[in-house]
């Protein structure tokens, strides 16, 4: 499929249609949706940002092809002058103050943030159904979750409400929804796009990625905002990526790996199972080297990845106490204020990470159990290094299952951090990941060395012509 950005900005230059009549229409069709996918609606801006678009085609101006393209936002991201929610009671009244550098990229080319999207509370979740304005349900099924964490920007590039949407993916939350909703979903290499401005989850994870509709907008995406940015150290120059074409001739040596005991794991569901299975020999049969590899089991890649996780978010939301940011709630004596604030204003499942991400930094248990975490986080990235020497892409399911009936999850926590089995070791790694949405009924993720984004992309192409 071909890039939809470019389709709408020649069909903007030549009139066919103005820009406020676009944004009109998207805005009226996240108004009426049934999917819980808004968290605010940014209308008049929206409205005001299409009108100065049009009036610029109609003087001639020379445009970004980004110019007048409507896109949706993760309500975690600050945009200046915009509620940032964080789908969080603390922070329901926050305005965000200045605009995150991945946001500001895209406003310099035009376009135009039309929505907030729901997502789970500080990104916390699977399902994105830990959230204060209730759940968000999947594009294809309102019976079922969105997945998560980053749920609503999932379901509005689905339903084409948006033309593309920005989430954050700390373990996996642009790539299962990307799956459960079918779209594409890219977490790029760790450090590529700035997280400046993006609410913290776990600072060593956290990345920010875009869902789109096909692989071209993708990497118009990933080129408009990448690049080292001096408000965040771990930033990096990283080089553009050339269009996107699928191999004129396969490459002799390129292999293919995958991880045996994913495949092999109990939890996986029949049926992906087996389209995953018949997607390798369908590799195979196309004359692609495959290699089956081993790695660490689901339950160590979930633990490391939840201590790590909630180690790094109990820091992070300890600035949320009601005096600098969001909601207060006053007693007489500061301390029970502090406590009662984040106890009145945090939900269920953030308390439940604040309170596990403390203990497990404490003293007495810092030693087993999060400086293990971080031991055991060296050796798996020292893993895929090894793996990357021997192949050029891993393929892997995206999930263990599909995506269950809104409310199930929540009756089972460690069910649910079970189920990201598949996507936080790579993130534990650092490396960049590609969902696509084909091969199996939640698609496939495909993962490369760090910084070869290009190969995902390409090799995607392949895949989808199989
Ligand atoms: N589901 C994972 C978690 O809850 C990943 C979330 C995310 O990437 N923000 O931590």
């Amino acid at each position: 499929m071909s890039s939809k950005i470019r389709q709408i900005h020649t069909e903007l230059t030549r009139q066919e249609y103005s820009c406020t009549d676009l944004i009109k229409n998207k805005l009226s069709e996240l108004e009426n949706s049934p999917h819980n996918s808004a968290n605010s609606i940014l209308a008049k801006t929206a409205l005001q940002k299409a009108q100065e678009i049009d009036q610029k085609i109609q003087q001639g101006k020379k445009l970004d092809e980004l110019a007048g393209i409507p896109f949706g936002v993760k309500d975690v991201y600050l945009l200046q002058g915009t509620y940032a929610t964080a789908s969080a009671d603390m922070l329901k009244s926050y305005k965000a103050p200045y605009t995150a550098t991945a946001i500001q990229k895209l406003l310099d080319k035009g376009a135009i943030p039309i929505v907030r999207e729901n997502c789970d509370s500080f990104g916390h979740g699977s399902s994105s159904e830990n959230t204060v304005f209730g759940a968000v349900k999947n594009a294809l099924d309102l019976q079922t979750v969105a997945g998560g964490s980053s749920g609503g920007s999932a379901v509005n590039v689905a339903k084409n409400y948006t033309v593309f949407s920005i989430g954050g993916d700390t373990g996996g939350s642009i790539r299962q929804p990307a799956g459960f909703n079918q779209v594409y979903g890219l977490k790029p290499t760790y450090g590529r796009i700035s997280r400046f401005g993006l609410m913290a989850y776990a600072s060593s994870t956290d990345c920010v990625g875009m869902f789109t509709q096909n692989l071209e907008d993708t990497t118009i995406l990933l080129n408009a905002m990448s690049g080292k940015d001096f408000r965040d150290q771990t930033s990096v120059d990283s080089p553009k990526i050339s269009e996107v074409s699928t191999w004129k001739t396969k490459p002799s040596n390129f292999t293919v790996g995958f991880y045996r005991n994913f495949i092999e794991n109990e939890a996986l569901d029949a049926s992906i199972k087996a389209d995953f299975i018949n997607l390798i020999e369908k590799l195979q049969n196309q004359g692609i080297n495959v290699q089956a590899l081993d790695f660490y089991d689901a339950q160590t890649l979930v633990a490391t990845y939840y201590i790590v996780a909630m180690a790094e978010t109990a820091s992070n939301l300890a600035r949320l106490d009601g005096i600098n940011y969001g909601e207060r709630s006053d007693e007489s004596v500061l301390k029970d204020g502090y406590a009662l604030t984040r106890s009145q204003n945090f939900t269920q499942e953030t308390k439940r990470r604040i309170v596990s991400g403390n203990q497990v930094l404490s003293q007495g248990h810092s030693e087993e159990i999060y400086l293990q975490a971080q031991n055991l986080r060296n050796n798996i990235m020292a893993h895929f290094a090894n793996d990357f020497e021997q192949v050029n892409v891993i393929l892997s399911p995206v999930a263990p299952n599909h995506p269950p009936k809104i409310g199930e999850n929540l009756k089972n926590p460690l069910a649910m951090y079970l189920s990201d089995a598949y996507t936080v070791g790579f993130s534990l790694g650092k490396l960049p990941t590609l969902t696509a949405p084909f091969g199996t009924d939640i698609g496939v993720q495909i993962t490369t060395a760090k910084n070869q984004e290009e190969t995902a992309f390409q090799f995607a192409q392949f895949l989808e012509t199989l």
